[in-house]
C-alpha cells in the first residue's frame, strides 16, 4: 500500500510521523510532483496555508493530477486547510483572497472563523466510529463548516457543532488529527477507505 501526504507547505511531518505509527515507512510518500500520484492507494492533505498550497498545487502541475484521481473516487483526507481545499463552496472570508478549491466535499466553508492564531483552541471532538473516548481536537485558525450539503455526511462533532465531514472516500475536518498525538483518526480513515488496508 502507498499512502501520500501533499507535501507543498504546511503540516507534513506531523502527518508523515502520525502515519509512521500506522504504517511501515515504505508505504509513505511525501507528494511533490505529478508522479508521485499515479500509485497512491490514498493522500492526506495537511494544514497550513490553503491560498500557498493552492498555488503550489497549480505551479508543480499537481491540482490537475489530483483532480483527476479526486474525481475517480480516490481516498483523500484534508486537514484544516486540506478541508478548505476539499471544499464546495467557500463563504467570504474577509482573511484577503480565498483559493480556488477542488470541490468534491459538499459542505459550506468559512476560512478563520473561530478567530485568529491566539484564539486557536484545543477540545474534545466525538468523531464517528471512534468509540466512546473523545477525540483531543486541534483547532488553529481553523475553517469553520458552516452547511453540509446532501452529499456529505457529518463525521465529528465539537459540542452540536459540525467539525469533521465524508463524502464517499473523501473526508474533511476543521481540525488536526496530526498534532494530536492520537493516531485513531488515521487508522479509522484508511480503514474505511482503502481496501487493501
Ligand atoms: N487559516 C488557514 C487557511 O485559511 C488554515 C489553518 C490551518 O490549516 N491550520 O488556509
Amino acid at each position: 500500500m502507498k499512502v501520500g501526504v501533499l507535501a507543498l507547505q504546511g503540516d507534513v511531518p506531523e502527518h508523515l510521523r502520525a502515519l509512521k505509527g500506522v504504517l511501515p515507512e515504505k508505504s509513505l510518500v511525501p507528494v511533490r510532483h505529478p508522479d508521485d500520484v499515479s500509485d497512491l492507494d490514498a493522500l492526506f492533505l495537511p494544514g497550513g496555508e490553503s491560498t500557498t498550497i493552492a498555488r503550489l498545487l497549480a505551479e508543480s502541475g499537481l491540482w490537475t493530477a489530483l483532480a483527476h484521481r479526486i474525481a475517480d473516487g480516490f481516498p483523500v483526507l484534508g486537514t484544516c486547510a486540506g478541508l478548505i481545499l476539499l471544499a464546495r463552496d467557500l463563504a467570504p472570508s474577509g482573511a484577503g483572497r480565498d483559493p480556488p478549491t477542488f470541490g468534491v466535499l459538499d459542505v459550506r466553508v468559512r476560512r478563520n472563523d473561530y478567530g485568529t492564531q491566539r484564539e486557536s483552541f484545543e477540545g474534545p471532538v466525538r468523531v464517528q466510529g471512534l468509540g466512546g473516548r473523545p477525540f483531543p481536537g486541534v483547532f488553529i485558525r481553523a475553517p469553520r463548516i458552516l452547511a453540509v450539503g446532501a452529499d456529505a455526511q457529518p463525521i465529528a462533532w465539537r459540542d452540536e457543532e459540525v467539525v469533521g465531514v465524508r463524502s464517499g472516500a473523501v473526508w474533511g475536518l476543521a481540525f488536526h488529527p496530526e498534532l494530536s498525538g492520537d493516531t485513531r483518526v488515521h487508522r479509522a480513515f484508511l480503514r474505511a477507505t482503502v481496501r487493501r488496508h
